[in-house]
């Protein structure tokens, strides 16, 4: 009898609300075992019993990427009861400072925003490495934006655009460490989408996250160290 696969298991961080809940939506329905990070757990319970009443494919975990206790205890937690890590999606994210500019910015602003946005995925990423390093088909989705893209930076927004530059790099440096295990480490804008984040007028969830689902799902020649919005590189 040929050997079953097991379902791959992913862990989608700010997954409460907006485009993460809907990454958790899709993956689950492309049967991964998807673990819905969120800060607040209760909140997080109420988006994993909207997508998967039954409790069957996802499930919910306090975490808070700015907070390492959390994160470790994340990371622990999913070692202990799946095994395995096969997917991260670093969607969590804060500050969309709209309202200031570089040349005046509050500093400690734009520390937070690097907590959350910089080293959160970071932190993430550290503690489900060495699970992720056993996996047959391993992938790191670091969820950015084209605010954070060098090529067309010109002002504004300084904590998002810095968080989000800063995370770009880190996407590069992961992905050449981590080539020799096949780990495929990519950045993706899901371009400007209708969440609480974007405001209204982007374009629906379901669209943003399929260009984060797409990377969370390469095959195995597919590419590493890249910026993507829906499938197509973008400039960094
Ligand atoms: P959102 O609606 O504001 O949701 C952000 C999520 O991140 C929430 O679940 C929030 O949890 C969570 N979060 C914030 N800080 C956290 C922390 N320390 N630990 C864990 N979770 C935390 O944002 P979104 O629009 O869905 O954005 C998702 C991603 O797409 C972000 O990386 C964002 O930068 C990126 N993006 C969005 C757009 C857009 O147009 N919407 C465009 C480009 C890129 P709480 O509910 O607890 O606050």
């Amino acid at each position: 009898m040929a050997q079953q696969q097991a379902a791959p298991v992913a862990v989608v961080t700010g997954a409460n609300r907006g485009i993460g809940e809907e990454v958790v939506r899709q993956l689950a329905d492309r049967g991964h075992l998807v673990v819905l990070g969120s800060r607040d757990r209760a909140k997080g319970e109420s988006a994993a019993a909207r997508i998967d009443p039954g409790g069957e494919r996802v499930t919910a975990v306090q975490l808070d990427v700015a907070d390492p206790a959390s994160v470790t205890a994340m990371g622990e937690w999913v070692a202990d009861r799946y095994g395995r890590a096969d997917v991260v999606v670093n969607n969590a994210a804060i500050l969309y400072d709209t309202w200031a500019q570089a040349r005046t910015a509050d500093l400690a602003e734009v520390q937070r925003a690097l907590d959350t946005n910089l080293f959160g995925a970071w932190r993430v990423t550290q503690a489900l490495l060495p699970l992720l390093e056993r996996s047959p088909r391993p992938r790191v989705v670091n969820v950015s934006s084209e605010g954070g893209s060098l090529a067309s930076m010109s002002g504004g927004t300084p904590a998002y655009s810095v968080s989000k530059a800063s995370l770009n790099a880190l996407t590069c440096l992961l992905a050449g460490e981590l080539r020799r295990y096949g780990v495929l480490v990519n950045a993706i804008c899901p371009g400007w989408v209708a969440t609480d984040m974007g405001g209204h007028g982007g374009r629906p969830v379901r669209e943003g996250a399929a260009g984060i689902v797409w990377a969370a799902t390469l095959p195995d020649n597919g590419p590493t160290g890249g910026f993507f919005r829906d499938g197509v590189r973008v400039p960094w």
